[in-house]
């Protein structure tokens, strides 16, 4: 079939490489002038199977939600939020307290841990070498903290998820260079948690898609989608649309004006957050892998010969303006836990992205109301820990083919209960 994916980030990059793996005739549009420009750029490099990443699920009433992004110290406070973003944060908590979301979590996880072996499998026959560590470590600063996540550590232990409790002086085995231990009350290790270069990953796999024959047109916008006659793609500044026969859309979140046709109900917000990444300066002093402190919700991630700091929860706002405060909490974490791992020159990458975050922290993946347009997005805070494995699971929709793992909850028509 001659399929369109619209978006050239993570998602549209792994979801037209299985489609050419299918054996499907795949153009790639992108707005921009090269691949993983958007939120794909520079994000924490999170895969983590154990879905504990910050903002990775709802489960706090609405007063501990707006205290936690309070908490990240997010510039969004000192606007005034939208009634949808008030709905939508609402919508979250909610979700976290609701019915389905035992249910919900289940679904992430499986789909997680699909994703993660379809990651290595694809880096394995496409010969991908990027960027890679093992493990995450999550430091907890006081008994309350410790006492809070005890639920959710009890649900990890019955889905089979491996993870160990550690005493602060044990957390320095695992991370030689992590600095300040005594203040810890203790921390979690994550053995399977994995980090990766996603834009690195993204560029290598549109080569080896390319050479399957998937066709990339950057600098396209598509401007809307025509659905009669034939399903085509209406590419701005392009007075013919291109037709198909399917249309998948990656781009990110709903809002997009080519989305137009959709009408997309489910609950999107947008959330900025900050990264740093800066060069090693002595190896010795760098972290091995991911180290995330629950207090503040920044992730330290080594990525070859980087250091990148992660963290902030901008809700709305302007991804164009960045909070030198959000900024300085990053080089103060990296200075508290690594001192004297990175050094600074003029070339110290400071980057803001977003995430679209569903009001139940699922993506949406599979069929749109029109017959052929067909949706990956809404990932939110696992864009690239999911991507491989959502990528996969569209691709068997599109072929009518039972995906590895249900789908019921990622549906693009289901509501806030
Ligand atoms: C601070 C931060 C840290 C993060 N850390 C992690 C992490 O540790 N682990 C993890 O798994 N995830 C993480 N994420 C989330 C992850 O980065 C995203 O979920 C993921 O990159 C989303 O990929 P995407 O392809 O959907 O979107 P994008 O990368 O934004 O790609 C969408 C593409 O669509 C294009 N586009 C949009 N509209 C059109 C149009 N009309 N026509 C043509 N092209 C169009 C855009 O230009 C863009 O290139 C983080 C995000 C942030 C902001």
């Amino acid at each position: 079939m001659k399929i369109a994916v619209i978006g050239a980030g993570i998602i549209g990059i792994t979801t037209a490489y299985e489609l050419a793996c299918d054996g499907h005739e795949v153009t790639v549009l992108e707005k921009t002038g090269a691949a993983a420009e958007s939120a794909s750029f520079a994000n924490a490099g999170l895969v983590a199977p154990s879905g504990m990443l910050p903002l990775s699920m709802p489960a706090w009433p609405v007063t501990s939600a707006l205290h936690f992004f309070r908490s990240l110290g997010q510039v969004a406070w000192k606007r005034k939020i939208s009634s949808p973003e008030l709905r939508w944060l609402w919508q979250w908590s909610h979700a976290g307290q609701s019915d389905t979301f035992l249910a919900n979590r289940d679904c992430l996880q499986h789909l997680y841990a699909y994703s993660q072996d379809r990651m290595h499998q694809i880096a394995a026959a496409a010969q991908l070498e990027y960027e890679r560590s093992t493990g995450q470590l999550h430091l907890i600063h006081s008994e309350a903290a410790h006492k809070t996540l005890q639920p959710r550590l009890a649900a990890l232990k019955e889905a089979g998820v491996a993870f160990l409790e550690i005493q602060p002086e044990d957390a320095k085995k695992i991370e030689p260079a992590l600095q300040n231990t005594e203040t810890l009350h203790s921390a979690i290790h994550f053995p399977n948690d994995e980090v990766g270069n996603c834009r690195q990953y993204a560029l290598l796999l549109k080569n080896a898609a390319q050479k399957m024959g998937v066709r990339f047109a950057f600098n396209t916008t598509a401007s809307h989608i025509e659905v009669t006659p034939n399903l085509a793609v209406a590419i701005h500044g392009d007075p013919v649309a291109r037709t198909y026969d399917n249309v998948v859309i990656c781009t990110g979140g709903p809002s997009h004006p080519a989305l137009a046709p959709l009408k997309i109900r489910l609950p999107i917000a947008s959330i900025s957050g900050y990264t740093l990444s800066a060069a090693i300066r002595e190896p010795l002093n760098a972290p091995r892998s991911a180290v995330t402190d629950m207090n503040s919700g920044i992730v330290i991630t080594r990525l070859g010969n980087r250091i990148r700091v992660s963290g902030g929860a901008e809700l709305g706002g302007n991804p164009a303006t960045q909070d030198p405060k959000a900024v300085q909490s990053l080089y103060k974490a990296l200075q508290n836990h690594f001192p004297g791992a990175a050094h600074y020159p003029s070339g110290t990458q400071i980057w803001k992205g977003s995430r679209n975050i569903t009001f139940d922290g699922l993506p949406v993946i599979g069929a749109s109301e029109i017959p052929g347009v067909w949706l990956n997005l809404g990932h939110g805070p696992h864009g690239w820990g999911l991507s491989s494995g959502a990528a996969r699971v569209l691709a068997d929709l599109i072929m009518k083919k039972a995906p590895a793992v249900g789908t019921e909850h990622l549906r693009a028509d289901r509501r806030p209960g």
